[in-house]
């Protein structure tokens, strides 16, 4: 298997070449060069395979399509050492629970943080840590983060050899239980950098360090940001063990919503779909920032300025632009490299929008690619979280309740099955469920007292100097 550019370098790469990478020289994210198709018989022998031997071996089959420069017995052994009941809570690692008519939960966030990046990133974790030690290199990551990304990455770095992370977040503005997560981590390898400012400070910082390519260089700085494939692709596994769930033939078809921020979701959900997972339809859910939803319903893509991004109760999908969007354009247009350039190299550059209203490929986004959307509001997530806990005693977070809003609208007659995507447990969003609801989520017991545990963090003021100082006292 071979990747290429979104924007047409078509460089044969494998895998792990693009493992420790960002965005490709061009400024395109990588794709593989086809994807693999799933027959009917394959399927069924999935379906064996997660039911006989786990997630893990599914994971493991699915990844090793992608995946021949990593030696099988390795791969598969990375698998089986990330996809544990005891890193996510249950044997079945993301557990479908039937809601109402026609609607079914799919349980992604039961990882160490309590998102669903940690199905992605607890990979990245091993991945890196191998792929690294094979090369005799190190790495030192360097984030920003208002919450979910950083401590999922915390965790997934935590203790591994060979690699440091430094988390940048905004001093104090992040929720107390996101706080006492990240910093009450006691691993030498994790430094927490509290910046003197706002999330765009970090980002900037961020932006000003790996920019100082000598700096950048000498410190092997790296990232996990959600463009990178490996976390795509380790996504993908989740929506063959929804269908697998939900399912007892593969004649039967599911449709999945998905909570969107990023377009990482649900672009694993669209890779699935290609490599022929009989998925229906993809519903987009956004909450009140809706650059998805907008292009879904009009072919109008506008990403938002920073004073048109609101800070909303479902705050890991406050996004103004769609990092891996392009993903889902490229292969929209026929996999042209040098009209996915025009439209993401020029057009978005230099007007903030591209138009695909008019243009014959606008129709394949439903009826070829299966793509819905919908929208919802904070009084929309109120209402949903009260009713599902009214109606199922069952309580949703924030981004869960933004899916389920949306998906109730797209369930049609029910006669296809609708798993709305869990992204995140109440706890982290406490504040919004006991508004909802009157009263506070459920603790799951190992997080006790999290807040009141040492914490170690470095405040400092958003000043670059003084992160590339620390960075540089620290990796001696
Ligand atoms: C990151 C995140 C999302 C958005 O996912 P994307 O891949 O960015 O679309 C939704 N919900 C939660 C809880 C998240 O952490």
């Amino acid at each position: 298997m071979h990747y290429l550019s979104t924007r047409g370098d078509a460089t044969p790469r494998k895998f792990c070449d693009i493992l420790l990478e960002g965005l490709a020289p061009d400024g395109g994210l990588y794709l593989p060069a086809s994807y693999p198709q799933i027959s009917d018989a394959r399927l069924q022998e999935l379906r064996t395979a997660y039911h006989q031997q786990g997630y893990a071996e599914l994971a493991f089959q699915i990844l090793s399509l992608y995946i021949d420069d990593i030696p099988a017995a390795d791969l598969r052994a990375l698998c089986a050492k990330t996809y544990t009941a005891e890193v996510f809570g249950t044997g079945e690692i993301v557990p479908l629970r039937h809601l109402e008519d026609g609607l079914w939960l799919e349980a992604l966030s039961n990882g160490p943080t309590l998102a669903f990046k940690d199905m992605a990133m607890q990979l990245l974790g091993n991945l890196f840590e191998y792929e690294l030690a094979r090369r005799g290199e190190e790495l030192n990551i360097l984030g920003a983060t208002s919450g979910d990304t950083g401590s999922a990455a915390e965790y997934a770095m935590r203790g591994k050899k060979g690699i440091r992370v430094f988390m940048t977040s905004p001093h104090g503005r992040m929720s107390p239980f996101q706080q006492a997560q990240m910093f009450s981590l006691q691993d030498e390898n994790i430094h927490n950098i509290a910046i003197e400012g706002v999330f765009d400070d970090c980002q900037d910082i961020v932006k000003a360090v790996s920019n100082d390519l000598a700096f950048k260089r000498k410190y092997k700085i790296g990232t996990v940001n959600s463009i990178n494939w490996a976390r795509l692709l380790a996504q993908v596994v989740y929506y063959f063990a929804g269908y697998i769930q939900a399912t007892e033939s593969n004649a039967q078809k599911v449709s999945f919503t998905v909570p969107s921020g990023n377009f990482g979701n649900v672009c694993a959900g669209h890779v699935a779909r290609m490599m022929g997972l009989p998925i229906a339809q993809l519903v987009v859910a956004t909450n009140e920032n809706d650059v998805l939803d907008e292009f879904f319903r009009t072919g109008v893509y506008r990403v938002r300025g920073s004073a048109d991004t609101h800070e909303t109760s479902s705050p890991s999908m406050d996004i103004s632009k769609a990092s891996n969007f392009e993903r889902f354009i490229f292969d929209l247009l026929g996999r042209d490299g040098a009209r996915t350039q025009a439209l993401f190299g020029t057009a978005l550059q230099t007007t903030g929008r591209f138009d695909l209203s008019q243009d014959p490929c606008f129709a394949d986004v439903a009826a070829k690619y299966g793509f819905a959307s919908g929208k919802s509001t904070h009084a929309d997530r109120l209402a949903t979280i009260r009713s599902t806990w009214q109606q199922h005693g069952v309580t949703i977070d924030t981004h869960t309740a933004d899916g389920v809003k949306v998906a109730r609208e797209h369930r049609g007659d029910g006669s296809v099955p609708m798993i709305v995507l869990e992204t995140a447990l109440p706890i982290k969003f406490a504040a919004t469920i006991e508004e909802a609801l009157g009263h506070a989520p459920e603790r799951p017991p190992k997080f006790a007292g999290i807040e009141d545990l040492p914490k170690r963090v470095q405040v400092m003021p958003a000043d670059a100097e003084q992160v590339k100082a620390y960075i540089a006292r620290h990796c001696a």
